[in-house]
């Protein structure tokens, strides 16, 4: 028999991107195995990505363009479907303003298309109105890293690195369900005598593995932080030196965090006095420790400042910055990371520029070939820009994403999609978002393309095509090179992800996320780099070229000791210079050019740079170096439980399911194992209501209704309710969420809002 050689390459789904080989089968399809050879999964694949080789069917995917015509969507040629758009696009632009157009991204894009597609935006439609479905996901934890510590990358550490942590406090993440691989990062760190804090409102599979479970009301997370800070400094366990040394704004947090009593805590949060200094006892007891989020308390619309508040409870602790210690953001998309720092949100620029740096864009408008004047301004942030449509928004070309399941109070983003002019969507799949659009186009997906993502990690991978795609699908690079030509931009758009990749590397140059010394070639050779990953290596015999990628050099206390001259030293971006273009000029054109043999980094000859698995080590990436404590405190949810929605419902995902569902409900054995949602409630609400396991319920919010099963579990808090967020129709999770929006990273409030439940009665 032929043997047909594997590919190695990565999951579709996650952002734990686990290692996958992909090998085509002799009598059609192919296999999916998993990769032993990649650290983060180590040979484990769940059953989304045990199973990925599905989606690639031709069965479930679209292969081939489709227009509306009469009322209906029909089979279209490629010419035919591509002209419509930008000829609707052209007139709406004509008759509107360039900002009536739309962009909407995913996270799921490969950093060339997030690339590509911002640069379309801004370059060939001029428009201001593009963001991307991760603002629903991680922005909050993006924004309070950023003030912290002038950088969000989501973990500043490998995941091997948890291990080998004395504690870690897990925050509003189910990974148990959402990334099960990354499970035994966590179970090693308890085989190897490291404590698990699990901070959830439900008793969660994560949370059955936890040391301690604590579970507060949804929503007060914030509170439950500042309690644990107001204990920290009540029991003298503040690392004072560390403070002085490394960060600003600490009497202001103190503050802060003093006025929140432990009992007044406990009445927000509803957990007890004991539990929060057991809590205290273990995360700062061990010498390292972490405190890792998720979406619970970033998806609130105070998320920017409860993450700040478990920032801070690093910081006063001494634990950022530090070897196996520290503070990182869990990112659920496949790539969440690289698709936030290449220009698909609504206010940055490639290489995680801000849009409105007059410095960020003249750099990138060169790159681009265009005036910095030429370039728009911010725009709109996701559900801002979703509610915008049919208004000051007339069309709209949508990629990877599928809002009409995913974006808060959904029925209402659906009427603002149907009240468009016009709708464009590239998807593999009909999704229900793209059942609405006036042209479909049918797209290539990963196995079947060449591309980039960069893992929850800050790990840049290479994921390799490793079959065709069906007959009739294109690539989403090639839907914007000839949206762009038909629109009159003929360069600037290549078809050849390389190449995109190539460009990229340019316009990260010297940017927060510089990308300038990663190439495909170093991927493959490297499996994966960590970003920042300069061009050139310019550190000294101090920094970590010199000591190797899991070294930590530190004085006798374990304070780092590389000297305050190395800006930079991490190969983090420390104070980001542009150089106005001499890291630019500096970047070889051939990409061949920086993948040679490494010398001694001091030597005067350019060496390249390792790329930096560990970030601040040396010094956070703040003008000034140190660490900055934001003073926040507690504030009520935007909507709050009375006495017509008298209980919380909180949101989130299962297993089996990815997302919006897009996808995993066309694979036979996940839909099996999670073919539709429910309604977790506890026994004694169920008990109040008359709700039986299995019959259906109705959970009623200001926004509207969704119809489940009722899930009876004593997991989960008396005074809340669940609901997976994957399906679209009667149960639709998100048709009740609020949009209410966190002021500084403009994220929905999907963790949390005011229900009731209703028994659906006979007939
Ligand atoms: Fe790994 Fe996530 Fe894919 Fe599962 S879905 S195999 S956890 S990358």
């Amino acid at each position: 028999m032929e043997t047909i050689a594997s590919t190695p390459t990565h999951c579709p789904y996650c952002a734990l991107q686990c290692g996958m080989n992909v090998t085509p089968l002799p009598q059609g399809g192919v296999e999916v195995t998993e990769r032993t050879d990649f650290p983060v999964n180590r040979g484990a694949l769940c059953g989304k990505g045990r199973t990925a080789a599905e989606v690639l069917s031709p069965a479930v995917r679209l292969t081939s363009p489709l227009v509306r015509s009469a009322g209906r969507l029909v089979e279209a040629s490629w010419a035919e479907a591509l002209d419509r758009i930008a000829e609707r696009f052209a007139g709406t632009r004509e008759g509107y303003g360039a900002d009536a157009l739309g962009v909407f991204g995913g996270g799921g894009l490969t950093n060339e298309k997030a690339y590509a597609l911002g640069k379309f935006a801004r370059v060939v439609l001029g428009t201001s109105q593009i963001d991307y479905n991760g603002r629903f996901c991680m922005s909050s934890a993006a924004a309070a890293g950023t003030k912290a510590f002038g950088l969000d990358r989501g973990l500043p550490f490998p995941l091997a690195d948890i291990p080998r942590t004395g504690c870690v406090i897990l925050v509003g993440s189910n990974l148990a369900e959402t990334m099960p691989p990354s499970l035994r990062f966590f179970t090693e760190l308890r085989e190897n005598g490291g404590t698990l804090i699990v901070v959830d409102p439900r008793r969660t599979r994560t949370a059955e593995q936890a040391d301690l479970h604590l579970a507060p009301r949804p929503g007060t997370d914030l509170a439950l932080a500042l309690g644990l800070l107001h204990l920290v400094v009540a029991e003298g366990r503040t690392d004072e030196e560390y403070i002085r040394l490394r960060t600003t704004g600490w009497e202001e947090a103190r503050a802060a965090a003093m006025a929140h009593w432990p009992e007044q805590v406990e009445r927000i949060t509803g957990v007890s006095v004991p539990r929060l200094r057991e809590a205290v006892r273990l995360f700062c007891e061990p010498e390292a420790a972490m405190v890792l989020t998720a979406r619970g308390p970033e998806q609130q619309s105070k998320g920017t400042d409860t993450v700040g508040a478990w920032i801070n409870l690093c910081l006063a602790t001494g634990r950022a910055g530090r070897p196996l210690s520290g503070y990182g953001c869990l990112t659920g998309q496949g790539n969440g990371q690289g698709g936030r720092e290449h220009g698909q949100k609504a206010d940055q620029l490639p290489g995680y520029r801000k849009l409105d740096d007059p410095a960020a864009r003249a750099h990138v408008a060169r790159v681009w070939g265009v005036a910095p004047e030429a370039l728009p301004g911010p725009g709109r942030s996701a559900y801002e820009l979703l509610d915008a449509l049919g208004t000051d928004i007339r069309a709209l070309l949508l990629m990877g994403s599928n809002p009409v399941v995913s974006a808060p109070r959904a029925a209402h983003v659906e009427e603002r999609l149907r009240s468009l002019d016009f709708l464009a969507v590239a998807d593999v799949v009909l999704s229900e978002t793209a059942e609405l659009a006036d042209v479909v186009l049918p797209v290539t997906q990963w196995a079947e393309e060449t591309g980039t993502t960069t893992s929850l990690e800050g790990r840049v991978l290479l994921r390799r095509r490793a079959v065709a795609p069906p007959p009739g699908v294109r690539s989403d690079l090639y839907v914007l090179h000839e949206l762009a030509a038909r629109l009159g931009v003929e360069k600037g758009f290549p078809t050849d992800p390389e190449e995109v990749f190539e460009e990229l590397r340019r316009a990260s140059a010297g940017g927060p996320a510089d990308y300038s010394g990663i190439s495909y070639r170093r991927l493959a050779e490297e499996n994966g780099v960590f970003w920042p990953c300069p061009a050139h290596d310019t550190r000294t015999e101090t920094g970590p070229a010199a000591r190797g990628d899991s070294g930590f050099p530190t004085d006798p206390a374990g304070h780092p000791t590389a000297p305050p001259a190395l800006t930079g030293a991490t190969g983090g971006p420390a104070v980001v210079d542009d150089g106005e273009d001499a890291v630019l000029d500096d970047l070889p054109d051939d990409p061949a050019q920086d993948t040679g043999d490494a010398v001694s980094p001091v030597s005067a000859a350019p060496v390249v740079h390792p790329g930096t698995p560990r970030l601040f080590l040396d010094r956070f990436a703040t003008a000034d170096g140190r660490a900055r404590f934001v003073a926040v405190t507690h504030r009520a949810t935007a909507e709050e439980p009375d006495a017509e929605y008298p209980l919380l419902l909180t949101t989130g995902r299962v297993v089996s399911q990815y997302q919006s569902g897009a996808q995993t409900r066309r694979v036979a054995e996940l839909n099996a194992a999670a073919p539709g949602p429910f309604v977790e409630l506890h026994p004694r609400l169920a008990a109040r209501i008359g709700a039986v396991e299995g019959e259906p319920v109705t959970v009623v919010s200001r926004r509207g209704r969704a119809v489940a099963p009722a899930r009876i579990t004593p997991a989960i808090r008396p005074d809340t309710v669940f609901m997976p967020f994957h399906w679209p129709g009667e149960g639709r999770a998100n048709t009740l969420t609020n949009p209410a929006l966190d002021p500084t990273s403009r994220m929905p409030e999907f963790k949390s809002c005011a229900v009731r439940v209703e028994v659906v009665g006979p007939g």
